[in-house]
């Protein structure tokens, strides 16, 4: 019987290329979206045609009602969850000094309760079967300072946090957790960058490009993986050299 795995924010950029490599590795996906259904159907027809079967469910996960009923949906459609991808994320960039109440809690909640929501929920069926994969989307701004993204790079930074601990906690159980930490990634979150800004991003990357949704996608499927057994707690950079 296939691994059953959930990818958060799956209607785009690289939850959409996880679902496609997982699925490539024989897992059927359930492509979680928060507003975007047709998006997420052309993910579900992405993963379909290698041959996984495959459900889109909307749900925001920073809203713990709703990852309730994702996961039940899931286990009801496509049977119990053994793999995990944390990846659904926002960003809401202001210099601290004059952020928002609001778009603190925004980037804060999707991207950080949102991942400990899903963990919280998705364990509980990986504990019963002593059997699981975590992997969480964090970012190289969790792992050094990037001035205009204070909520950002203290959500991402938590996820390293969050990952380290319940790696520890189910270490005994079969189940691995996992960060992957993505530099500069070409999809619609950075779609909104000027080109004066991304030339300057793309000059302090050593391989002098952006990395592409794919390349992010093969590691977490690597991680994912029965092989990748001894792996845990670890957080992956894949970023072009920039933190080396
Ligand atoms: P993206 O293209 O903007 O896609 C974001 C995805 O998250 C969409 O599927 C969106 O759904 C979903 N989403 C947003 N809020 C949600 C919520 N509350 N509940 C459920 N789903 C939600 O982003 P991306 O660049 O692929 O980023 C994916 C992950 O990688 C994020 O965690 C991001 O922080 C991280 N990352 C990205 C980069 C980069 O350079 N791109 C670098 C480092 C880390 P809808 O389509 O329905 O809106």
């Amino acid at each position: 019987m296939s691994e059953v795995a959930v990818v958060t924010g799956a209607s785009r950029g690289i939850g959409r290329a996880v679902a496609v490599a997982l699925a490539r590795r024989g897992s059927d996906v359930a492509i979680n979206y928060l507003h975007n259904a047709e998006e997420a159907k052309n993910t579900v027809r992405a993963v379909q045609s290698t041959g996984a079967e495959s459900v889109a469910v909307q749900a925001d996960v920073s809203v713990s009602l709703q990852v309730e009923a994702l996961f039940d949906q899931v286990e009801e459609q496509l049977g119990r969850v053994s793999i995990l991808v944390n990846n659904a994320g926002v960003r809401q960039d202001g210099l601290a000094l004059t952020m928002s109440d609001d778009a603190w809690e925004r980037v804060v909640s999707t991207n950080l309760f949102g991942t400990f929501a899903c963990c919280r929920r998705g364990l509980r069926s990986m504990l019963a079967a002593r059997s699981g994969r975590i992997v969480n989307i964090s970012s190289t701004a969790g792992l050094r300072g990037s001035p205009g993204q204070a909520n950002y790079s203290a959500a991402k930074a938590g996820v390293i946090g969050l990952t380290k601990t319940l790696a520890r906690e189910v270490a005994g159980k079969g189940i691995t957790v996992n960060a992957v930490a993505p530099g500069y990634i070409e999809t619609d979150l950075t779609g909104d960058l000027s080109e004066k800004q991304a030339a300057a991003l793309t000059s302090a990357i050593p391989q002098r490009r952006a990395g592409s949704p794919e390349e992010v996608a093969e590691l977490v499927a690597f991680l994912c993986s029965p092989e990748a057994a001894y792996a845990t707690g670890g957080t992956y950079v894949v970023d072009g050299g920039l933190t080396a």
